[in-house]
């Protein structure tokens, strides 16, 4: 039977900061064995984030080539910093079927999803309440106390766009929130559009039993 093996899926989770997406998306990509799209940012490091792991840190002249060389599937300003996901990792994912999972926010998650519209999920995580949000964002401790009012101040105008996603996961318990969040991405995986390949090898080889000599 050939296989027609379909697209990989861009999976793309956005939040408010400190609604857990990034302990969330880890989670699956180490669970799942899923490739990570590490980010291109102007933003420094945090102390506990390792280059080329957490993020690319580039400056700013370095991101300014990058957007003059188009080698963004898509990038915006984030908080006071620029991040831009490469268009190589969109291109490998769509071209060898392996799918990616990309953090990025909601600009980036619009301009995935006008690009790429039959081949990326988009999956908001929202906070049990702006209190804990607030509460996670303090204990994280990774940000300046005047980063984290913008944060929260910002947190708002990104809720706001949770109808552009597909699937909403409450990040209450983070174990449910996982389960809830890994269930997404395996019916994901299993949708007519990306599984009618198989469909059509089966009735081809059902027309090539069925007819003389075969
Ligand atoms: P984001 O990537 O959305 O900014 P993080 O994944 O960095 O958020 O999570 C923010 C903080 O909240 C981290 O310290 C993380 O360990 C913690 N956290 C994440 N999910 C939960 C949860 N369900 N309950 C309690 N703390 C959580
Ligand atoms: P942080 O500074 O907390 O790591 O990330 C800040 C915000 O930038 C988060 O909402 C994160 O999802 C978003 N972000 C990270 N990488 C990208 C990217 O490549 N593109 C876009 N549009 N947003 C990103």
């Amino acid at each position: 039977m050939s296989k027609e093996v379909p697209p990989g899926l861009l999976f793309v989770i956005s939040s408010p900061s400190g609604a857990g997406k990034t302990t969330l998306a880890r989670r699956l990509a180490a669970d799942l064995n899923l490739r990570f799209s590490v980010s291109f940012t102007t933003r420094s490091p945090r102390s506990d984030e390792v280059d080329g792991r957490d993020y690319r840190f580039v400056g700013n002249e370095r991101f300014d080539a990058m957007v003059a060389g188009g080698e963004f599937a898509e990038w915006a300003m984030v908080h006071g910093n620029r991040y831009g996901t490469s268009i190589t990792a969109v291109e490998h994912t769509i071209e060898s079927g392996t799918d990616c999972l990309f953090d990025i926010d909601f600009q980036g998650g619009r301009q995935i999803r006008r690009q790429w519209p039959q081949d990326s999920v988009l999956c908001f995580i929202l906070p049990p309440s702006m209190a804990e949000l607030e509460r996670r964002l303090r204990a994280r401790a990774t940000d300046a106390p005047e980063v984290i009012a913008r944060r929260l101040a910002m947190a708002c105008q990104e809720l706001e766009h949770y109808a552009e996603y597909d699937y909403l996961v409450v990040n209450d318990s983070l174990d449910r929130a996982y389960e809830e969040m890994r269930a997404i991405y395996v019916a994901a995986r299993a949708m007519r559009k990306r599984r009618e390949g198989v469909a059509r090898a089966l009735l081809a080889e059902a027309a090539g039993r069925r007819s003389p000599g075969a």
